[in-house]
C-alpha cells in the first residue's frame, strides 16, 4: 500500500526526503488512466520517473527477500491479472518475504506484496481487492500526480531528486530498508480513496465478493487496537485514518448489487488457503521476529480462530510462542496450553513438543516432561540444541 516512489526509497536511490506526505494536496488536474502497453513519451517527466524504477526493480530482482516459488508466484499472477485485465503484461509480480503488512505497484508496473500481507489475507477476494487497490494507483497515474506536486511544492528539490534518480544509488543491503518503506512516503487521501473504490470495483467486475475490502480492513484495525501505545502499524501511516476507511468499506458493500454464491467464495478461499499452506510455518515464525507480540498475539489469534483443522497446530505453536516470548501477566499460561493444544495436532512443528516439555517441567509434572522433550528429539534428530536438552532430560530422571 506504500506508494511506488517509496520503492525506489527503500532501494536507496535516496528521494526519500522529496517525497510529500499522507496530506500532500493532490494536482488540479489529473493525467488520464494509463492504456495499456502504453509508455511515457521520452524526455517526459514520467519517463524519468520510469527510469529510476526500471533501476530500482533491476535491483530488487537479485534480493535474496524475493519468493521465487512457482507455484505462489503463478496464483498470485493469476489473480493479478484477472484484476487487471488488458494491463496484465505490462506487470511485473515480486514476492517478498517481509513480515509487514505491505503491498505496492510502481509507475513501471513493478508489484511488491510481502508475505506478511498474505499471511493476513483470509481468501482470494481479499487478495483481489488488495491487488485492485494497489493496480488502481497505478492506472490512475498517482505517482505521477504526486511526483509532479513534489517537484512544483520544492523545485530545486525536485531537480536534484530527479537527478539522484538518473543516477541510481547503490544496491541495497538489507530488507529492513523495504520494510521500512511504508511509513517514507504516502499517497494523498483522495488518491487513497479513489483506490479503495476503484480497486474494489475492479476486483467486483471480476466476481468477487464485495464485502472482502471491509472484512480485510476491520480484521488490519482490531491489530492496530491491539498496538495502541506502541509503534503504529507501518500501513497506517500512508491511509486514511482506519475508522474511516473502514466506514468507506462498509458503504460499498451495503451499496454494491451483485454478491457472488457463497459456494464460489468457499472455493477461491480454499484455493487461497491450499496457495499459501506451504509457507504458513515459515511466515509465522518470521512474524514472532518482528518482536510486537501484542499485535502478533491479536493477528495469529484470530487466525488460529479461523484455521481450518489442518493448521491448528502450527497457528497454535506460533500463538503459544507469542505469549511465551512476551512475557507478560498471565502469559506463561497461555503459553502452556497452547503449545499443549499444538503437540495434540497433526500438524505440531517439533519445536511445539520442546515447548511442551519446558511447559510441564515449570508445573512440576516430571514425567510428562521426559516423554514431550524425548518426542522432540526423536522428531528432530538434527535439532541444534539437542546437547542442551539431553541435559535438561537426564536431569528430569527418576
Ligand atoms: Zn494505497
Amino acid at each position: 500500500m506504500a506508494s511506488p516512489l517509496a520503492l525506489a526509497v527503500g532501494l536507496g536511490l535516496g528521494i526519500a526526503a522529496f517525497a510529500p506526505g499522507a496530506d500532500a494536496a493532490p494536482p488540479a488536474i489529473a493525467p488520464p488512466a494509463i492504456a495499456p502497453g502504453e509508455r511515457p513519451a521520452e524526455g517526459s517527466t514520467e519517463a524519468e520517473l520510469w527510469y529510476g524504477m526500471d533501476r530500482a526493480e533491476q535491483e530488487l530482482r537479485g534480493l535474496p527477500q524475493v519468493e521465487r516459488d512457482a507455484a505462489l508466484n503463478d496464483y498470485l499472477r493469476d489473480v493479478l491479472c484477472r484484476v487487471a485485465g488488458p494491463h496484465c503484461g505490462d506487470l511485473r509480480l515480486y514476492v517478498l518475504t517481509v513480515p509487514e503488512f505491505n503491498a505496492s505497484m510502481a509507475p513501471n508496473g513493478a508489484t511488491l506484496v510481502f508475505t506478511g500481507a498474505l499471511l493476513r489475507l483470509r481468501s482470494e477476494d481479499e487478495l483481489a481487492v488488495l491487488l485492485g487497490h494497489e493496480f488502481a494507483h497505478y492506472r490512475q497515474r498517482h505517482s505521477l500526480q504526486q511526483w509532479r506536486a513534489s517537484k512544483r511544492s520544492s523545485a530545486t528539490l525536485g531537480t536534484v531528486g530527479l537527478a539522484t534518480l538518473g543516477a541510481g544509488v547503490g544496491l541495497v543491503g538489507g530488507v529492513a530498508q523495504l520494510a521500512g518503506m511504508a511509513g517514507l512516503s504516502g499517497f494523498s487521501r483522495e488518491h487513497e480513496r479513489e483506490a479503495d473504490a476503484l480497486g474494489l470495483e475492479f476486483a467486483a467486475a471480476q466476481g468477487y465478493g464485495p464485502d472482502a475490502g471491509l472484512a480485510l480492513w476491520e480484521r488490519l484495525a482490531r491489530e492496530e487496537a491491539a498496538t495502541v501505545g506502541r509503534r503504529r502499524h507501518p500501513v497506517f501511516a500512508s491511509h486514511p485514518e482506519t475508522e474511516a476507511r473502514v466506514e468507506a468499506h462498509r458503504r460499498m458493500a451495503t451499496a454494491a448489487e451483485a454478491v457472488p454464491p457463497l459456494d464460489l467464495v468457499a472455493e477461491r478461499r480454499e484455493r487461497y488457503r491450499a496457495a499459501i499452506e506451504p509457507f504458513l510455518d515459515g511466515w509465522l515464525s518470521d512474524e514472532l521476529t518482528r518482536r510486537r507480540y501484542a499485535a502478533s498475539i491479536q493477528m495469529i489469534g484470530e487466525l488460529h480462530a479461523d484455521a481450518p483443522p489442518a493448521w491448528r497446530g502450527r497457528t497454535a505453536h506460533y500463538l503459544g510462542e507469542a505469549h511465551r516470548l512476551r512475557r507478560g501477566e498471565g502469559d506463561a499460561a497461555k503459553a502452556a496450553a497452547l503449545h499443549a493444544e499444538a503437540v495434540a495436532a497433526a500438524d505440531a512443528p517439533t519445536a511445539a513438543f520442546r515447548e511442551h516439555g519446558y511447559a510441564l517441567r515449570a508445573a512440576g509434572d516430571a514425567a510428562g516432561a521426559r516423554d514431550a522433550l524425548a518426542r522432540y528429539l526423536q522428531l528432530r534428530p538434527d535439532a541444534p540444541d539437542r546437547a542442551f536438552v539431553e541435559r535438561d532430560l537426564e536431569a528430569l530422571a527418576p
